[in-house]
């Protein structure tokens, strides 16, 4: 979950213990020598005074350096002085049982002078210390010593470790139908070698955070018992020009030794944006790192076992081309926020882990949290948990799950990602306008899939249709009933909300272009006649009077779309008003039981299914 993954401080870990160990070290240094300073009070004599405590008897012992006297009295007093050079004295010193010795005169050497050399050599030796055990443990990531710079950061799971199953994934339902080809590839590689079929190499799993594409991605090395590794795009970043790419290089290196394997890409964006897209040259360490993981992705399949690279994303809109071509990141499953159904799963599957009280209804909980990622519901189970805990309750109850749920509402709303039931009523009648006008068309324009309300990228809800056909075989008629399925959904909420709202912009664009392609590309324009008036590329075949003309036909057109789109749905209201009732409280509906609900005699292609 990246949601709570621990920021990177400036001193975390191993370095502040560093820290903290060389501050002690030093404070210890400070009060040894402050202690002993004591004993360093030292009492100057002169010469004759000397040779008086001497005499007296006083002078315990001494040290001759050159001039230079250091010496005891039997008190204890530390004293110097500076004599003669002449050998008399050691004489007197003899007669008088003073212990003596002597040094050269350059030994003069005090220890003390010494220690900030030595704490200096030791806070030394202690941050080498520190860069060697950190370049010996850091495959497992975390470590950056100068060791270890090229080294992939990607963390390996073998797959005894791995416990995850598709059956623990909840909901999401037809992102493991596409995931399954590629669990089943893994197991039995040959079966699809043998006959010569294409498997994609890599498959590009969308959806905001907290909805299971991490979780996804495990799932399918856990089905596929084979290894997992897992790495995020931003462990490829690195100042250093040269370095993302090494660790590219590395990580493959390290896959094909495990293959079959799976590579999971967290936020793949983060390496994967379009190239050149950057000012100045300051982009060319991610781009190097990119071309390398091309290369990689190309290169792997050739040399032996299969390596699948799965990545996530919830921008797939930045990421350059090139990633998404065929034998790369070729499959794009979604992993879209959870549906009533899919809610009420998730919350089922992490309620086993808490004791939970028989009055909780998880279908009333999933009915209340609209809008909740898996990661939300997870949390919410684990809050109210706590919640109940502190108030040292045996069980969770309604009540722990309703503050709990009201709890990450707060934090959610800040983000401003929650639609209020209004927004959601708009949505529901908005997108059975699409639905309803594409249920009402004639036989053979593409049929109905599935209509849903929640949230995906930035569209509100999206209305399905399949199967999407090539352009070239449409018919007038198939063009004209897609323009009217894309007006439907702003022709509903007119009509029922007498508002206008800017939701529908894309359709609008969607329409108007299916009309500017009638008319300019296919001759299917009333007074234009068959003449194909080619348009983008920037070069104008046509006059300005000509454009003018384009421009009214394509009016025309969307005008007399709208009045047809707006009438079909007056004539059916009421069939309007039960599908956005029932999709409000579903939030997604399959093509199946739209007809079911409706009373529609199913199309051909459904009947079949
Ligand atoms: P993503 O990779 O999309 O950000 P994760 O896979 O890391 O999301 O999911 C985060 C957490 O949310 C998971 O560890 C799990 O507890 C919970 N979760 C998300 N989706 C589901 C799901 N479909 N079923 C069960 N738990 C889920
Ligand atoms: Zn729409």
């Amino acid at each position: 979950m990246k949601a709570n993954k621990p920021k990177k401080s400036f001193l975390s870990g191993g370095p502040r213990n560093l820290l903290i160990g060389t501050m002690v070290l030093l404070g210890f240094i400070f009060i040894l020598h402050t202690l002993t300073e004591r004993n360093r009070v030292i009492q100057p004599l002169t010469y004759s005074k000397f040779l008086n405590l001497i005499e007296r008897d006083e002078v315990k012992r001494v040290h001759v350096a050159g001039h230079d006297v250091h010496g005891f009295l039997k008190d204890g007093t530390r004293f110097e002085t500076t004599i003669a050079n002449k050998s008399g004295d050691w004489e007197l010193l003899r007669k008088h049982n003073v212990e003596f010795s002597i040094d050269s005169p350059d030994g003069a050497f005090n220890i003390w002078y010494l220690l900030p050399l030595l704490s200096l050599f030791m806070v030394t030796m202690m941050a080498l210390w520190y860069f060697l055990r950190q370049s010996r443990g850091s495959n497992g990531g975390g470590g950056n010593s100068i060791f270890t710079m090229g080294k992939s950061r990607a963390r390996l799971f073998m797959p005894s470790s791995i416990n995850v199953k598709f059956d623990d994934v909840a909901g999401v339902q037809e992102a493991k139908e596409e995931l399954k080809d590629i669990v089943d590839y893994l197991k039995n590689p040959e079966k699809y070698q043998r006959i010569g079929a294409k498997i994609p190499r890599g498959a590009l799993l969308v959806g905001a955070p907290g909805n299971g594409k991490t979780m996804l991605a495990r799932a399918v090395a856990g089905e596929a018992n084979c290894a997992f590794f897992s790495v995020s795009g931003s462990d490829f970043i690195e100042v250093f020009v040269g370095v993302g790419a090494a660790r590219v290089r590395d990580l493959f290196q390290q896959a094909r030794k495990h293959a079959p394997c799976i590579i999971f890409i967290d936020e793949i964006d983060a390496v994967g944006r379009q190239r050149g897209s950057g000012l100045g040259g300051g982009h060319d360490e991610r781009e190097q790192t990119l071309n390398q993981m091309l290369a990689e992705m190309d290169g792997f399949q050739t040399t032996g076992g299969s390596v699948i690279v799965l990545a996530a994303t919830n921008r797939p809109d930045v990421l350059d081309n090139a990633l998404l071509r065929p034998g790369r990141f070729d499959r794009r499953v979604d992993v879209p926020y959870p549906d009533l159904k899919s809610r009420e799963q998730i919350l089922g599957v992490h309620a086993k882990e808490v004791k939970m009280s028989d009055e909780v209804d998880l279908y009333k909980i999933a009915r209340g949290t609209p809008g909740f990622s898996g990661a939300d519901l997870a949390n919410l189970i684990n809050e109210s948990a706590i919640i109940a805990s502190k108030a040292n309750k045996e069980k969770v109850d309604i009540a722990d799950m309703e503050e709990a749920r009201d709890k990450i509402l707060l934090g959610k709303e800040v983000k401003s990602i929650v639609q209020t039931d209004e927004d959601r009523k708009v949505t529901s009648y908005h997108e059975s306008g699409h639905a309803l006008v594409r249920l009402l068309m004639p036989d053979d324009s593409d049929p109905l899939h599935k209509v849903t309300i929640v949230p995906r990228g930035r569209a509100l809800g999206v209305t399905h249709a399949m199967p999407e056909r090539e352009k070239y075989t449409h018919t007038k008629e198939d063009m004209i009933a897609n323009i009217m399925s894309a007006l439907g959904g702003r022709a509903a909420e007119e009509l029922v909300f007498n508002k206008l709202t800017t939701g529908a912009y894309s359709d609008f664009k969607a329409a108007s272009s299916i009309a500017r392609d009638m008319v300019c590309n296919y001759g299917m324009g009333s007074d234009l006649g068959q003449v194909i008036y080619a348009q983008g590329h920037g070069d104008f075949v046509y006059s300005q009077k000509t454009a003018e003309r384009i421009d009214g036909e394509v009016q025309r057109i969307m005008d007399e779309c709208y009045g047809r789109t707006m009438t079909l749905l007056k004539e059916n209201r009421e069939k309007l008003n039960l599908l956005a009732e029932t999709l409000f409280e579903q939030e997604t509906m399959y093509a199946e039981e739209i007809y079911e609900l409706l009373g529609i005699e199913p199309r051909a292609q459904h009947r079949f299914s």
